[in-house]
Protein backbone atom coordinates (compact mmCIF):
# COMPACT_ATOMS: atom_id res chain seq x y z
CA UNK A 1 0.00 0.00 0.00
CA UNK A 2 1.21 3.05 -1.04
CA UNK A 3 1.95 5.59 1.78
CA UNK A 4 -0.51 8.90 2.03
CA UNK A 5 -0.17 11.39 1.18
CA UNK A 6 1.25 10.90 -2.23
CA UNK A 7 3.23 14.68 -2.91
CA UNK A 8 2.93 16.39 -6.24
CA UNK A 9 6.40 16.14 -8.27
CA UNK A 10 7.81 13.38 -6.31
CA UNK A 11 9.26 10.51 -7.34
CA UNK A 12 8.86 7.02 -5.89
CA UNK A 13 11.48 5.07 -4.95
CA UNK A 14 11.92 3.41 -8.37
CA UNK A 15 12.32 7.19 -10.07
CA UNK A 16 8.48 6.96 -11.10
CA UNK A 17 6.73 10.40 -10.68
CA UNK A 18 3.86 10.34 -8.48
CA UNK A 19 0.77 9.14 -10.70
CA UNK A 20 -2.84 9.50 -10.24
CA UNK A 21 -5.30 7.25 -11.84
CA UNK A 22 -8.86 6.92 -12.66
CA UNK A 23 -11.02 3.91 -13.68
CA UNK A 24 -13.72 5.75 -16.14
CA UNK A 25 -12.62 8.01 -19.17
CA UNK A 26 -15.51 10.57 -19.50
CA UNK A 27 -15.46 14.10 -19.31
CA UNK A 28 -15.77 13.81 -15.79
CA UNK A 29 -12.77 11.68 -15.64
CA UNK A 30 -11.29 14.52 -17.90
CA UNK A 31 -11.44 16.86 -15.75
CA UNK A 32 -10.22 15.06 -12.96
CA UNK A 33 -7.14 14.17 -14.75
CA UNK A 34 -6.80 18.21 -15.74
CA UNK A 35 -7.14 18.78 -11.78
CA UNK A 36 -4.56 16.75 -11.36
CA UNK A 37 -1.66 17.47 -13.45
CA UNK A 38 -2.50 21.04 -13.04
CA UNK A 39 -1.20 20.39 -9.31
CA UNK A 40 1.58 18.22 -10.70
CA UNK A 41 0.64 15.02 -11.01
CA UNK A 42 1.26 12.64 -13.73
CA UNK A 43 -2.05 10.42 -14.71
CA UNK A 44 -3.39 7.34 -16.16
CA UNK A 45 -6.67 6.47 -17.04
CA UNK A 46 -8.29 2.64 -17.61
CA UNK A 47 -11.37 3.05 -20.39
CA UNK A 48 -11.46 0.61 -23.36
CA UNK A 49 -12.61 3.53 -25.64
CA UNK A 50 -9.49 4.82 -27.44
CA UNK A 51 -11.11 7.88 -27.54
CA UNK A 52 -12.12 8.38 -23.87
CA UNK A 53 -12.43 12.22 -23.00
CA UNK A 54 -10.11 11.69 -20.11
CA UNK A 55 -7.79 9.04 -22.04
CA UNK A 56 -7.01 11.84 -24.97
CA UNK A 57 -5.30 14.13 -22.20
CA UNK A 58 -3.94 12.12 -19.89
CA UNK A 59 -0.09 10.86 -19.69
CA UNK A 60 -1.28 7.18 -19.27
CA UNK A 61 -4.08 5.39 -20.86
CA UNK A 62 -4.33 1.58 -20.43
CA UNK A 63 -7.42 0.72 -22.98
CA UNK A 64 -8.77 -2.36 -21.34
CA UNK A 65 -12.66 -3.59 -19.99
CA UNK A 66 -13.25 -2.39 -16.03
CA UNK A 67 -12.87 -6.24 -15.30
CA UNK A 68 -9.50 -6.90 -17.03
CA UNK A 69 -7.09 -8.41 -14.84
CA UNK A 70 -3.95 -7.59 -17.36
CA UNK A 71 -5.48 -3.76 -17.48
CA UNK A 72 -6.10 -3.64 -13.51
CA UNK A 73 -2.48 -4.75 -12.81
CA UNK A 74 -1.23 -2.18 -15.12
CA UNK A 75 -3.21 0.96 -13.85
CA UNK A 76 -1.61 -1.00 -10.11
CA UNK A 77 1.59 -0.46 -11.34
CA UNK A 78 1.20 3.12 -12.68
CA UNK A 79 -0.67 4.73 -10.04
CA UNK A 80 -0.11 5.22 -6.48
CA UNK A 81 -3.96 5.76 -5.58
CA UNK A 82 -7.07 5.45 -7.78
CA UNK A 83 -10.18 6.62 -7.86
CA UNK A 84 -13.19 6.53 -10.28
CA UNK A 85 -15.65 8.53 -12.58
CA UNK A 86 -18.64 6.51 -12.45
CA UNK A 87 -20.63 4.34 -10.46
CA UNK A 88 -21.15 1.53 -12.58
CA UNK A 89 -17.79 0.57 -12.82
CA UNK A 90 -17.20 -3.02 -10.90
CA UNK A 91 -17.02 -2.65 -7.45
CA UNK A 92 -14.69 -5.68 -7.69
CA UNK A 93 -12.39 -4.13 -9.66
CA UNK A 94 -11.80 -1.29 -7.20
CA UNK A 95 -11.13 -3.81 -4.50
CA UNK A 96 -8.60 -5.28 -6.75
CA UNK A 97 -6.88 -2.47 -6.41
CA UNK A 98 -7.30 -1.46 -3.57
CA UNK A 99 -5.24 -4.61 -2.48
CA UNK A 100 -2.27 -2.76 -3.29
CA UNK A 101 -3.01 1.21 -3.81
CA UNK A 102 -5.36 3.38 -1.67
CA UNK A 103 -8.51 3.35 -3.61
CA UNK A 104 -10.98 6.05 -2.89
CA UNK A 105 -14.15 5.86 -2.63
CA UNK A 106 -13.87 2.57 -1.68
CA UNK A 107 -15.53 -0.41 -3.30
CA UNK A 108 -18.22 -1.06 -0.68
CA UNK A 109 -19.56 2.93 -0.86
CA UNK A 110 -20.02 2.19 -4.58
CA UNK A 111 -21.44 -1.09 -4.46
CA UNK A 112 -23.94 0.71 -1.90
CA UNK A 113 -24.51 3.58 -4.75
CA UNK A 114 -24.96 0.89 -7.49
CA UNK A 115 -28.37 -0.97 -5.80
CA UNK A 116 -31.11 1.27 -5.03
CA UNK A 117 -32.49 -0.62 -2.54
CA UNK A 118 -29.14 -0.85 -0.14
CA UNK A 119 -28.87 2.68 -1.02
CA UNK A 120 -32.56 3.63 0.78
CA UNK A 121 -31.70 1.72 3.69
CA UNK A 122 -28.64 3.74 3.65
CA UNK A 123 -30.21 6.60 3.76
CA UNK A 124 -32.53 5.55 6.11
CA UNK A 125 -30.00 4.93 8.82
CA UNK A 126 -27.86 8.12 7.78
CA UNK A 127 -30.28 11.27 6.43
CA UNK A 128 -32.89 10.19 9.07
CA UNK A 129 -30.78 11.74 11.60
CA UNK A 130 -30.91 14.92 10.02
CA UNK A 131 -34.73 14.47 9.22
CA UNK A 132 -34.71 14.08 6.06
CA UNK A 133 -36.24 10.83 4.75
CA UNK A 134 -36.43 8.71 1.15
CA UNK A 135 -39.21 8.94 -0.78
CA UNK A 136 -42.31 6.13 0.50
CA UNK A 137 -41.23 2.94 -1.96
CA UNK A 138 -41.46 -0.99 -1.84
CA UNK A 139 -38.64 -2.98 -2.63
CA UNK A 140 -40.03 -5.56 -5.74
CA UNK A 141 -38.09 -8.50 -6.37
CA UNK A 142 -40.44 -11.46 -6.77
CA UNK A 143 -44.19 -12.06 -7.40
CA UNK A 144 -45.24 -11.63 -3.97
CA UNK A 145 -43.98 -8.43 -3.22
CA UNK A 146 -45.34 -6.71 -6.59
CA UNK A 147 -48.78 -8.12 -5.44
CA UNK A 148 -47.99 -6.74 -2.19
CA UNK A 149 -47.56 -2.99 -3.03
CA UNK A 150 -49.54 -1.08 -1.27
CA UNK A 151 -52.38 1.45 -3.15
CA UNK A 152 -51.12 4.74 -1.53
CA UNK A 153 -47.55 4.28 -3.06
CA UNK A 154 -49.46 4.67 -6.90
CA UNK A 155 -49.04 6.70 -8.71
CA UNK A 156 -45.50 5.93 -8.62
CA UNK A 157 -42.01 5.42 -10.61
CA UNK A 158 -40.61 1.96 -11.07
CA UNK A 159 -36.65 2.34 -10.99
CA UNK A 160 -34.62 -0.71 -12.06
CA UNK A 161 -32.12 -1.13 -8.43
CA UNK A 162 -29.34 -1.43 -10.51
CA UNK A 163 -27.47 0.37 -13.59
CA UNK A 164 -29.59 3.54 -14.17
CA UNK A 165 -29.11 6.69 -15.34
CA UNK A 166 -30.39 10.08 -16.59
CA UNK A 167 -33.89 8.57 -15.80
CA UNK A 168 -33.36 5.10 -17.86
CA UNK A 169 -34.99 1.68 -16.84
CA UNK A 170 -37.43 4.14 -15.03
CA UNK A 171 -41.43 3.73 -15.86
CA UNK A 172 -43.75 5.66 -14.64
CA UNK A 173 -47.01 3.80 -13.79
CA UNK A 174 -50.76 5.07 -12.93
CA UNK A 175 -52.13 1.74 -11.19
CA UNK A 176 -51.26 -1.82 -10.36
CA UNK A 177 -52.19 -2.57 -13.57
CA UNK A 178 -49.72 -0.56 -14.86
CA UNK A 179 -47.29 -1.67 -12.60
CA UNK A 180 -47.41 -5.20 -13.16
CA UNK A 181 -46.85 -4.20 -17.07
CA UNK A 182 -44.06 -2.24 -16.06
CA UNK A 183 -42.27 -4.54 -14.31
CA UNK A 184 -42.84 -7.24 -16.82
CA UNK A 185 -41.79 -4.74 -19.11
CA UNK A 186 -38.38 -4.53 -17.50
CA UNK A 187 -37.67 -8.33 -17.40
CA UNK A 188 -38.39 -8.51 -13.56
CA UNK A 189 -34.88 -7.65 -12.58
CA UNK A 190 -35.17 -5.93 -8.56
CA UNK A 191 -36.94 -3.02 -8.40
CA UNK A 192 -38.02 0.00 -6.63
CA UNK A 193 -41.52 1.73 -6.53
CA UNK A 194 -41.51 4.90 -5.35
CA UNK A 195 -44.49 7.25 -4.79
CA UNK A 196 -44.85 10.10 -7.23
CA UNK A 197 -44.01 12.95 -5.15
CA UNK A 198 -45.04 16.43 -5.57
CA UNK A 199 -41.94 18.24 -6.65
CA UNK A 200 -40.98 21.81 -6.53
CA UNK A 201 -37.71 21.96 -7.19
CA UNK A 202 -34.64 19.49 -7.00
CA UNK A 203 -31.39 20.31 -5.80
CA UNK A 204 -27.69 18.14 -4.68
CA UNK A 205 -24.81 18.88 -2.54
CA UNK A 206 -21.60 17.78 -2.94
CA UNK A 207 -19.10 17.12 -0.11
CA UNK A 208 -15.69 16.02 -0.19
CA UNK A 209 -14.78 13.80 3.22
CA UNK A 210 -10.66 12.75 3.65
CA UNK A 211 -9.13 9.88 5.29
CA UNK A 212 -9.59 11.19 8.45
CA UNK A 213 -12.78 11.74 8.41
CA UNK A 214 -12.63 15.38 7.54
CA UNK A 215 -15.45 17.18 6.06
CA UNK A 216 -16.01 19.84 3.71
CA UNK A 217 -18.73 20.90 1.33
CA UNK A 218 -20.04 23.27 -1.38
CA UNK A 219 -23.45 25.15 -1.17
CA UNK A 220 -26.58 23.21 -2.18
CA UNK A 221 -27.35 23.67 -6.20
CA UNK A 222 -30.82 24.15 -7.64
CA UNK A 223 -30.99 21.89 -10.69
CA UNK A 224 -33.67 21.88 -13.26
CA UNK A 225 -33.74 18.45 -15.30
CA UNK A 226 -35.57 18.65 -18.78
CA UNK A 227 -36.78 14.83 -20.28
CA UNK A 228 -34.83 13.71 -17.33
CA UNK A 229 -31.38 15.02 -17.63
CA UNK A 230 -30.06 18.19 -16.10
CA UNK A 231 -29.96 21.00 -17.78
CA UNK A 232 -29.30 24.33 -15.37
CA UNK A 233 -27.84 24.56 -12.27
CA UNK A 234 -28.24 27.53 -10.20
CA UNK A 235 -25.99 28.35 -7.61
CA UNK A 236 -26.19 31.23 -5.29
CA UNK A 237 -26.90 32.92 -1.68
CA UNK A 238 -31.18 32.81 -1.73
CA UNK A 239 -31.24 29.87 -4.36
CA UNK A 240 -33.39 27.74 -1.69
CA UNK A 241 -34.39 28.40 1.71
CA UNK A 242 -31.54 28.61 3.74
CA UNK A 243 -33.21 26.31 6.32
CA UNK A 244 -33.45 24.00 4.04
CA UNK A 245 -30.24 24.20 2.51
CA UNK A 246 -29.02 23.39 6.10
CA UNK A 247 -30.79 20.24 6.22
CA UNK A 248 -29.51 18.93 2.95
CA UNK A 249 -26.13 19.53 4.07
CA UNK A 250 -26.27 17.91 7.23
CA UNK A 251 -28.03 15.10 5.86
CA UNK A 252 -25.46 14.61 2.97
CA UNK A 253 -22.48 15.11 5.91
CA UNK A 254 -24.46 12.44 7.39
CA UNK A 255 -24.55 9.90 4.47
CA UNK A 256 -20.63 10.34 4.00
CA UNK A 257 -19.83 10.31 7.37
CA UNK A 258 -22.24 6.59 7.93
CA UNK A 259 -20.20 4.65 5.83
CA UNK A 260 -16.72 6.60 6.56
CA UNK A 261 -16.36 7.90 2.95
CA UNK A 262 -13.57 8.97 1.73
CA UNK A 263 -13.56 11.02 -1.85
CA UNK A 264 -16.13 13.82 -3.14
CA UNK A 265 -19.61 12.51 -3.04
CA UNK A 266 -22.96 14.14 -4.67
CA UNK A 267 -26.08 13.57 -2.43
CA UNK A 268 -29.28 14.60 -4.70
CA UNK A 269 -32.42 15.92 -3.08
CA UNK A 270 -36.41 16.50 -4.17
CA UNK A 271 -38.00 19.77 -2.67
CA UNK A 272 -41.74 18.46 -1.77
CA UNK A 273 -44.47 20.43 -1.06
CA UNK A 274 -45.29 18.38 1.80
CA UNK A 275 -47.99 21.09 2.95
CA UNK A 276 -45.42 22.79 5.60
CA UNK A 277 -44.63 26.82 5.51
CA UNK A 278 -41.27 25.70 4.49
CA UNK A 279 -41.57 22.08 2.66
CA UNK A 280 -40.17 18.89 2.55
CA UNK A 281 -36.77 17.65 1.88
CA UNK A 282 -36.38 13.98 0.37
CA UNK A 283 -33.03 12.47 -0.35
CA UNK A 284 -33.07 10.92 -3.86
CA UNK A 285 -29.78 9.51 -4.88
CA UNK A 286 -26.16 9.59 -4.25
CA UNK A 287 -23.22 9.55 -6.88
CA UNK A 288 -19.62 8.43 -5.44
CA UNK A 289 -18.12 11.19 -7.47
CA UNK A 290 -17.89 14.48 -8.91
CA UNK A 291 -21.41 15.52 -10.39
CA UNK A 292 -22.67 17.45 -13.62
CA UNK A 293 -24.18 19.47 -10.84
CA UNK A 294 -21.22 20.63 -9.14
CA UNK A 295 -19.39 22.01 -12.71
CA UNK A 296 -20.00 25.79 -11.76
CA UNK A 297 -17.51 25.20 -9.42
CA UNK A 298 -14.62 24.99 -11.90
CA UNK A 299 -15.10 28.40 -12.29
CA UNK A 300 -17.04 30.11 -9.21
CA UNK A 301 -14.96 28.51 -6.13
CA UNK A 302 -11.28 29.05 -5.58
CA UNK A 303 -10.95 24.95 -5.40
CA UNK A 304 -13.43 22.60 -7.74
CA UNK A 305 -15.14 19.69 -6.59
CA UNK A 306 -12.32 17.86 -8.91
CA UNK A 307 -9.47 19.49 -6.89
CA UNK A 308 -11.22 17.73 -3.97
CA UNK A 309 -11.27 14.29 -5.85
CA UNK A 310 -7.35 15.23 -6.19
CA UNK A 311 -7.19 15.80 -2.55
CA UNK A 312 -9.00 13.34 -0.76
CA UNK A 313 -7.27 10.35 -2.99
CA UNK A 314 -3.95 11.63 -1.81
CA UNK A 315 -4.47 12.46 1.53
CA UNK A 316 -3.61 16.14 1.22
CA UNK A 317 -5.24 18.28 3.69
CA UNK A 318 -9.31 19.49 2.22
CA UNK A 319 -9.40 22.94 2.54
CA UNK A 320 -13.50 24.35 2.87
CA UNK A 321 -14.09 25.79 -0.52
CA UNK A 322 -15.55 28.97 -1.05
CA UNK A 323 -17.89 30.21 -3.72
CA UNK A 324 -16.68 33.57 -4.93
CA UNK A 325 -19.34 34.59 -7.33
CA UNK A 326 -23.06 33.63 -8.21
CA UNK A 327 -22.73 30.99 -11.11
CA UNK A 328 -25.30 29.26 -13.60
CA UNK A 329 -24.77 25.76 -15.04
CA UNK A 330 -26.04 25.43 -18.44
CA UNK A 331 -25.54 21.78 -19.77
CA UNK A 332 -24.67 21.47 -23.40
CA UNK A 333 -26.29 18.48 -25.12
CA UNK A 334 -25.54 17.39 -28.50
CA UNK A 335 -28.94 18.51 -29.57
CA UNK A 336 -27.15 21.57 -29.99
CA UNK A 337 -25.34 20.55 -32.81
CA UNK A 338 -28.48 20.38 -34.98
CA UNK A 339 -30.82 22.94 -36.35
CA UNK A 340 -34.89 22.38 -35.99
CA UNK A 341 -34.45 20.66 -39.21
CA UNK A 342 -32.01 18.45 -37.64
CA UNK A 343 -29.10 19.57 -39.83
CA UNK A 344 -25.56 19.32 -38.33
CA UNK A 345 -24.64 23.06 -37.47
CA UNK A 346 -21.85 24.15 -35.84
CA UNK A 347 -23.13 26.14 -32.57
CA UNK A 348 -22.34 29.91 -32.24
CA UNK A 349 -19.38 30.01 -29.85
CA UNK A 350 -18.28 33.36 -30.98
CA UNK A 351 -21.23 34.76 -29.96
CA UNK A 352 -21.06 32.71 -26.69
CA UNK A 353 -17.85 33.39 -26.23
CA UNK A 354 -18.34 37.39 -26.44
CA UNK A 355 -20.75 37.24 -23.49
CA UNK A 356 -19.19 38.25 -20.28
CA UNK A 357 -18.37 35.57 -17.67
CA UNK A 358 -19.04 32.76 -19.86
CA UNK A 359 -16.63 29.80 -19.42
CA UNK A 360 -17.09 27.54 -21.90
CA UNK A 361 -15.82 23.51 -21.25
CA UNK A 362 -16.03 21.29 -23.74
CA UNK A 363 -15.30 17.52 -23.43
CA UNK A 364 -13.13 16.53 -26.67
CA UNK A 365 -16.19 14.37 -28.17
CA UNK A 366 -16.11 14.32 -31.79
CA UNK A 367 -19.50 12.53 -32.26
CA UNK A 368 -22.42 15.06 -31.50
CA UNK A 369 -25.46 12.94 -30.64
CA UNK A 370 -28.88 14.11 -29.11
CA UNK A 371 -29.12 13.50 -25.85
CA UNK A 372 -25.01 13.05 -25.13
CA UNK A 373 -23.01 15.27 -23.22
CA UNK A 374 -20.76 17.36 -24.84
CA UNK A 375 -19.85 20.15 -22.71
CA UNK A 376 -21.09 22.72 -20.51
CA UNK A 377 -21.11 26.87 -20.04
CA UNK A 378 -20.74 27.95 -16.61
CA UNK A 379 -21.54 31.40 -16.40
CA UNK A 380 -20.06 33.78 -13.16
CA UNK A 381 -20.75 37.29 -12.38
CA UNK A 382 -21.08 40.09 -9.89
CA UNK A 383 -24.54 39.67 -9.10
CA UNK A 384 -27.15 37.50 -9.84
CA UNK A 385 -29.59 39.18 -12.09
CA UNK A 386 -26.27 39.81 -14.23
CA UNK A 387 -25.33 36.11 -14.11
CA UNK A 388 -29.39 35.54 -14.90
CA UNK A 389 -29.21 37.81 -17.53
CA UNK A 390 -26.44 36.29 -19.47
CA UNK A 391 -27.52 32.62 -19.37
CA UNK A 392 -30.67 33.94 -20.84
CA UNK A 393 -28.83 35.38 -23.66
CA UNK A 394 -26.78 32.52 -24.16
CA UNK A 395 -29.32 30.32 -23.98
CA UNK A 396 -31.03 32.13 -26.41
CA UNK A 397 -28.03 31.99 -28.56
CA UNK A 398 -27.62 28.04 -28.59
CA UNK A 399 -31.11 27.29 -28.63
CA UNK A 400 -30.89 25.48 -24.74
CA UNK A 401 -34.24 24.35 -23.21
CA UNK A 402 -34.45 25.31 -19.10
CA UNK A 403 -33.94 29.09 -19.15
CA UNK A 404 -37.98 30.41 -19.26
CA UNK A 405 -37.72 30.79 -15.66
CA UNK A 406 -34.86 32.33 -14.80
P1 LIG B 1 -29.46 10.38 -12.71
O1 LIG B 1 -28.61 9.25 -12.20
O2 LIG B 1 -29.07 10.85 -14.07
O3 LIG B 1 -29.63 11.48 -11.73
P2 LIG B 1 -31.55 8.46 -12.57
O4 LIG B 1 -31.84 7.77 -13.84
O5 LIG B 1 -30.72 7.76 -11.59
O6 LIG B 1 -30.95 9.82 -12.92
P3 LIG B 1 -33.47 9.56 -10.69
O7 LIG B 1 -32.57 10.64 -10.25
O8 LIG B 1 -33.92 8.59 -9.66
O9 LIG B 1 -32.93 8.76 -11.95
O10 LIG B 1 -34.79 10.20 -11.37
C1 LIG B 1 -34.70 11.02 -12.51
C2 LIG B 1 -35.67 12.19 -12.38
O11 LIG B 1 -37.03 11.71 -12.31
C3 LIG B 1 -35.47 12.99 -11.10
O12 LIG B 1 -34.44 13.94 -11.25
C4 LIG B 1 -36.86 13.60 -10.92
O13 LIG B 1 -37.04 14.71 -11.78
C5 LIG B 1 -37.79 12.50 -11.39
N1 LIG B 1 -38.22 11.65 -10.25
C6 LIG B 1 -37.54 10.58 -9.78
N2 LIG B 1 -38.16 10.02 -8.72
C7 LIG B 1 -39.28 10.74 -8.50
C8 LIG B 1 -40.36 10.68 -7.53
N3 LIG B 1 -40.40 9.72 -6.60
N4 LIG B 1 -41.36 11.60 -7.63
C9 LIG B 1 -41.33 12.55 -8.60
N5 LIG B 1 -40.34 12.67 -9.53
C10 LIG B 1 -39.32 11.80 -9.48
MG1 LIG C 1 -30.86 11.41 -10.38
Amino acid sequence: MSALPILPGTLSAAGQPATLGVMGGGQLGRMFVQAAQRLGYFTAVLDPDPNSPAGLVSHHHVQTGYSDAAGLAQLAALCAAVTTEFENVPAAALQTLAATRPVAPGAAAVAIAQDRIQEKSHFTASAGVAGVTCAPYAVIETPQQLQAVPADLLPGILKTARMGYDGKGQVRVKDAAALAAAWAELKQVPCVLEKMLPLQAECSVIVARGWQGEVVSFPPQLNLHVDGILAVTEVYEGNMPPALAERALDAAKSIANHIGYVGVLCVEFFLVDDGSALGGLVVNEMAPRPHNSGHYTLDACDVSQFDLQVHAMAGLPLPQPRQHSPAIMLNLLGDVWFDAQGQARTPDWQAVLALPGAHLHLYGKTEARVGRKMGHLNITGADVASVKATARQAAAILGLPGCEGL
